[in-house]
């Protein structure tokens, strides 16, 4: 994607703890942007659970008509505890992934410098790689139902849908990223002995797929065997790719063998580029610490990072993540849960300026 200096971001704090970090999100982008000379214009709607409360949907009907023209969306957290979550995923999340066409769901997995690992002698060195996961059909779909309900015979269906578009699609992309990484090594994450139909069928797409790619390594594994890999062996990996239930399995594991997840990053990606893509942070709307002033703000300007690389803006991008480098070194700009005293907003500032005065 080639790079514009004046960038359209939908901005959606959502709720909770999303609210207190998407501002600090926004104010280390306005500062790589007055180093960098990029403008930034953001539209923020109020989408969330509250909004829910009071018109008994989670957007506008209609809603997403007006970001199509944007060139990312910025998300924070969504759902609430009074709210049920099928509601905020299905009513928000779920609707601008499939609208936007956002079908590849894609978390780094990487050690920062100054922050650690639950895996003892693990450094940055050793963990650094990309969890790619299909993010629109296959296990997440709605063809199924129950019958017989309260009967001893009562039983639940529910169908997975894999369609050759949608694996092919997600497995290009993972080559492809993996074409821009020193290592250019692809796994794959399967269970064709359990599965009989979708998985094998995936296999086949993946060993086609690799015909393709001669430059680049491949790996497969079984996703009960890929987990404890992921726990002992998290330096065999580069760029991990599984199917929606399968990759979203990783996607957690991966960044909790990267420390907390107050910092992971995330972005639903659109690669054609005719929708916007979308940024978010791992971590939900914490309601056990929201309106505190103490969440982490890393995951969300990790995040922000994301978009900018993805925007074409890498250098802007890297100028980010070594400024939240810089501010994690020091113990006393880290919020609690790195083990610091800092708040959300003191964290926040601490990388915007750092980010300045380079
Ligand atoms: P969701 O289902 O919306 O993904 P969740 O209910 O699984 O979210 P979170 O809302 O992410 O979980 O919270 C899980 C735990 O992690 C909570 O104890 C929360 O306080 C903590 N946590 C999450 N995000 C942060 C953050 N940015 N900074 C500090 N602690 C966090
Ligand atoms: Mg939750």
């Amino acid at each position: 994607m080639s790079a514009t200096n004046r960038l359209k971001i939908a901005t959606i704090p959502g709720d909770g703890i999303g609210r207190e970090v998407v501002p600090e999100g926004m104010r280390v982008l306005e500062a790589v942007g007055r180093r960098f000379d990029i403008a930034f214009q953001f539209d923020e709607v109020d989408w969330s659970c509250d909004y829910y409360k009071k018109h008994g949907r989670m957007m506008p009907e209609n809603g997403l008509d007006q970001f199509r023209q944007h060139d990312a969306v910025f998300l924070g957290a969504v759902g609430w505890p009074e709210v049920p979550d099928h509601v905020s995923l299905w009513g928000l999340l779920i609707p601008i992934r499939r609208d936007f066409n956002q079908y590849v769901n894609l978390r780094p997995v990487r050690l920062l410098k100054g922050t650690t690992s639950p895996l003892a002698n693990r450094g940055p060195e050793d963990i650094d790689f990309y969890v790619v996961r299909e993010n629109v059909e296959g296990e997440y779909s709605e063809a199924g139902g129950r019958l017989y309900r309260g009967t001893e015979n009562e039983l639940a269906i529910q169908e997975s849908i894999f369609t050759r578009r949608g694996v092919d699609r997600v497995l290009r992309y993972a080559f492809e990223l993996a074409r821009t990484r020193p290592r250019k090594q692809v796994t794959s994450a399967t269970k064709s002995n359990g599965i009989i139909h979708t998985m094998p069928f995936w296999d086949e797409r993946f060993a086609a797929m690799k015909a393709d790619y001669p430059d680049i390594a491949t790996s497969q594994y079984h996703i009960d065997i890929l987990c404890a890999h992921f726990v002992q062996h998290p330096d065999w990996f580069d760029v991990v790719v599984g199917s929606n239930l399968f990759g979203d399995i990783l996607s957690d594991l991966g960044p909790a063998v990267a420390g907390s997840i107050g910092i992971a990053p995330s972005a639903n990606i659109n690669p054609e580029g005719d929708f916007p893509s979308m940024f978010e942070p791992v971590h939900g709307s914490a309601p056990d610490i929201a309106g505190k002033g103490i969440a982490n703000p890393i995951g969300q300007i990790w995040s922000a990072a994301m978009m900018l690389e993805h925007l074409g803006h890498k250098d802007a991008a890297d100028a980010v993540i070594a400024a939240m480098e810089t501010v994690i070194a020091d113990p006393a700009s880290r919020t609690r849960d790195m083990g610091g005293k800092a708040g959300t907003a003191e964290c926040g500032e601490a990388i915007a300026s750092v980010i300045s005065a380079g």
